[in-house]
């Protein structure tokens, strides 16, 4: 392969796609597209029509959240024959909230090169225009599907100093909306960004109790895909403070592990269950 650097073994590339505008596929991912043997996609139908986009026809394997592991041994198998793969996603870079860390994890362990070929990712093409404090960000990626667990994470975010940034999806942006607004207060300042690099390209902007209403002021409003970014807590409260390690131990000693770590989990917003296996092993010990 002559547009390819030299190298001794086969290399994978992990190759981002355009995340709406096929105009920002860039030169580079085009030149390794067009020069790899294979290309390891999330859906075989969604990548054909950015190859056809290219002009280009190759062999391609199927690699998602239900087949990842199995992969590994066949995209191993390519890689010592020599042929050099692309990884790629349906949008944007592979890995970030898509399938690719185990297989890019179990290439890397066993010695594999393994280079990535830079393009779009919604988070930081969101965080570029969105005009929230991006010196420090945190990125939650996808909250859990239900409120509960959606509360239980924001809780744990609750106080960080930070930009949150989070990939919603549009039958969840309202809800989650609403649990933002009553876990992170709805006076919290944030900017949704809708349709990024696609026609309708949207930022609302405003405190989470505005933005909640403009999304729901007209269903179009709730169409596409979207980023949620919120400000960081401008004001953490004393409790952030709390040496919580060693006030879970003193109420060890006063009450059943259960209920130590039911109410360690409703302070700092952590997994109750695993407090409660944390509180078994401190008692073992
Ligand atoms: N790997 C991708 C990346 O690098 O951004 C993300 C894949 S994740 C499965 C898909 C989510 O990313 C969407 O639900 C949405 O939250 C966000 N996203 C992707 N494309 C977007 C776009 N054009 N505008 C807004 N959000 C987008």
């Amino acid at each position: 392969m002559s547009s390819l650097p030299d190298s001794v073994s086969a290399t994978l590339y992990v190759v981002a796609t355009p995340i709406g505008n096929l105009a920002d596929l860039t030169e580079r991912a085009r030149q390794v597209l067009s020069a790899v043997n294979i290309i390891a996609c999330e859906d075989t139908r969604h990548t054909q029509r950015l190859l056809q986009h290219l002009g280009l026809r190759k062999p391609m394997l199927s690699v998602h959240d239900h087949n990842e592991r199995e992969r590994i041994q066949q995209v191993k198998d390519h890689l010592d024959q020599g042929h050099d793969m692309a990884l790629v996603s349906d949008a944007g870079t592979p890995l970030i909230s898509d399938p690719g860390y185990p297989l890019v994890q179990a290439l890397r362990q066993a010695g594999h090169k393994v280079v990535p070929i830079p393009g779009a990712s919604a988070i930081i093409t969101a965080l570029s225009a969105a005009g929230l404090p991006t010196d420090r960000f945190t990125f939650e990626g996808f909250l859990p599907h239900k409120s509960s667990g959606r509360k239980e994470r924001l809780r744990a975010v609750s106080q960080d100093t930070c930009t949150l940034v989070f990939y919603e999806a549009k039958h969840r942006i309202l809800y989650t909306l609403a649990d933002m607004a009553e876990v992170l207060g709805d006076q919290r300042e944030a900017v949704v960004a809708r349709e990024l690099t696609k026609t309708f390209e949207s930022f609302y902007r405003g405190t989470l109790m505005d933005i909640h209403a403009q999304l729901s002021s007209h269903e179009d409003h709730q169409k596409g895909e979207f980023v949620v970014m919120v400000s960081g807590n401008q004001s953490p409260s004393p409790a952030s403070e709390i040496d919580t390690e060693r006030l879970f131990k003193l109420l060890l000693a006063e009450l059943p592990p259960k209920k130590a770590a039911a109410i360690i989990a409703e302070l700092t917003g952590e997994n109750k269950k695993e407090l409660y296996q944390k509180a078994l092993g401190w008692k073992d010990a």
